[in-house]
């Protein structure tokens, strides 16, 4: 680790990450300790901290500033308690109460917390962070993120595989890298690229000043679409004449751990092995985000909108007349599989989505048609293979008419879901949202879509709590947590260091590259070095070792929902 933090992306150092960095062994993961967001906190917003005391019975802690070392506050520990995904005696340290801007730490029972930044644009840098850790999976360009963290124009040749029904080369390039591999998967792309948008059109404050110095900063796009856009091209490639658009563009298997520029394995288009070789999902999915993107980029650039629009309408007529093409990866190829069984839930996105794009009435009739019976459904947290909350929420929000009583019924189902995670944030002893059976592979990526699904609520009756549980599912990501890490590369104090991500392991650089998401603790294993941690609470199933790919990879849909999260924490 001799060299670790040496090479930082350069916003990194503007969000307090260390220039040493501190391995997971090094931190005390079962004594004593105060646990927090190491990025910060809003002055208006609520601000606790987890402590957790080895046997020791104080229960007073104070804040002091640490500009001149002044006591700002003094307050006293909440009740004990046994947290079942730790496996901790937690109790909460409550300091909402300061809300002067500053730098702080909390002191108590020979304890002293990591600098507590309270400040109007706590998360201005990590919003920006996590933006270029989209930047940095872009393939088919040359990258430079700054600090080192570069490559070479990658994956320039493709082809199309035997189970596509064609043979030859094809022009296909570009997209966003999807992972800790370099396989790009529409399916992934659209509920990523969709989860974008939609930060795009609900938190424009955030969004539309966002400078990201990328290539076409300066251009008539803001950046933040400009970014999104890198990707939608690739999708867009990815429609065939028909309307179809193929399922994914993967070598066969995963290459070794090398930078992406040395990858010489074929970049395939791979289809389903018989006609008509497209899939229904990353169909809808394509006519779901090219919908939203025709509202989003109307402004900046018309002829673009245009195309999204046709592009989606092409879709869905396709996906109306191969409602039920399901993939499977074929035999010979184990790149990631994205496969769907059920697929009316993608089908009642698109129809939504291009309903409140276009308003006519055939997507709407569409819409119905895809959803539950007798509309008795429960509202959840959605996730790539999960949309319907999705079709629901933009049924909810079109600025159109529709049917108002089924707007009522969206809203009423978002605020029970809401409710219920509001109440679980309140009991558990990290203030995370999520319940013991939510520990999965990607756990990050379902608290940061439990708090999409809150900010979802929020919108429909503003109502602090739900906002501030979808923040504790932020502070949970980067400090909050039992083991005192950030979640974020790059980001926070005590950032994890060894993700499951090619050129963070191929570069050279001992620090990571920026802004990327751990998938996070999983207590169902997953891979070798996963499968042989010894049980623990789930919480603590976790560690930060490249080879964990089922606790500690990277992915565009998960970094996604924590974008979303971070426009909103900066609107
Ligand atoms: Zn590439």
């Amino acid at each position: 680790m001799g060299a670790a933090g040496v090479n930082l992306h350069p916003l990194a150092s503007a969000v307090g990450a260390s220039s040493r960095s501190v391995t997971q062994a090094e931190t005390s993961t079962s004594g004593a300790g105060i646990f927090l967001d190491q990025v910060g906190y809003l002055p208006a917003g609520a601000k606790q901290a987890t402590v957790r005391l080895a046997g020791a019975s104080q229960r007073d802690f104070l804040v002091r500033s640490s500009a001149d070392h002044s006591v700002v506050f003094n307050g006293k520990l909440g009740p004990a308690s046994a947290d079942a995904a730790s496996g901790d005696q937690t109790s909460v340290a409550d300091f909402s109460a300061l809300r002067a801007a500053g730098r702080y730490q909390i002191e108590m029972a020979g304890l002293t917390s990591d600098p507590i930044i309270v400040a109007p644009d706590a998360y201005a840098s990590a919003l920006r962070l996590t933006m270029h850790g989209f930047t940095g999976q872009r393939c088919g360009c040359a990258v430079d993120l700054g600090g080192g963290y570069r490559h070479a124009a990658c994956h320039l040749k493709a082809a199309y595989h035997r189970t596509s029904g064609r043979e030859g080369s094809i022009a296909n390039h570009g997209g966003w890298h999807d992972a800790g591999d370099y396989g790009r998967y529409v399916v992934n792309s659209g509920i990523s690229t969709g989860t974008l948008l939609w930060a795009w059109e609900l938190y424009p404050s955030a969004l539309r000043g966002l400078s990201l110095a990328i290539p076409e900063s300066g251009g008539k796009l803001p950046d933040y679409l400009a970014e999104i856009r890198w990707n939608l091209e690739w999708m867009l490639q990815m429609q065939d004449a028909d309307g179809g658009v193929w399922h994914k563009q993967t070598s066969e298997r995963f290459c070794a751990f090398i930078m992406p520029q040395d990858d010489k394995l074929t970049s395939y288009v791979i289809g389903t092995g018989s006609a008509p070789y497209k899939s229904t999902g990353a169909t809808a999915d394509l006519a779901s985000v090219m919908a939203i993107a025709a509202r989003c980029y109307g402004p900046y650039d018309a002829a673009f909108a245009q195309r999204c629009l046709a592009a989606a309408r092409q879709a869905w007529s396709w996906a109306v007349a191969h409602p039920d093409v399901q993939f499977e990866n074929p035999s010979g190829v184990s790149t990631g599989g994205y496969g769907d069984r059920q697929l009316s839930d993608e089908l009642a996105w698109a129809s939504a989505e291009l309903w409140r794009t276009t308003g006519e009435d055939q997507y709407e009739k569409a819409f119905f048609a895809n959803v539950p019976e007798g509309f008795n459904f429960a509202i959840g947290a959605p996730g790539w293979g999960d949309v319907a909350s999705m079709a629901f929420w933009t049924y909810a929000f079109a600025d159109r008419k529709g049917n108002s009583g089924f707007k009522k019924t969206i809203e009423g189902a978002t605020a029970t879901a809401a409710a219920a995670l509001i109440e679980r944030s309140r009991q558990n002893g990290y203030g995370n949202t999520m319940e013991l059976r939510d520990y999965v592979w990607g756990s990050n990526s379902v608290a940061g879509n439990q708090s999409l699904l809150l900010l979802m609520a929020y919108h429909f009756h503003p109502d602090n709590a739900a906002r501030e549980a979808a923040l504790n599912n932020l502070h949970y990501m980067v400090g909050r947590n039992c083991l005192g890490v950030s979640w974020v590369t790059q980001l926070g104090v005590r950032p994890f260091q060894h993700p499951h991500h090619r050129p963070s392991a191929a570069d050279g650089i001992a620090a990571p590259w920026p802004g990327l998401l751990s998938g996070g603790p999983n207590a169902h294993g997953g891979d070798a070095v996963a499968d042989k941690l010894p049980k623990q609470p789930p919480m603590r199933m976790w560690l930060d070792d490249q080879r964990a790919y089922s606790m500690n990879e990277i992915a565009i849909n998960w970094n996604a929902p924590l974008v979303f999260l971070l426009a909103a924490a900066n609107s």
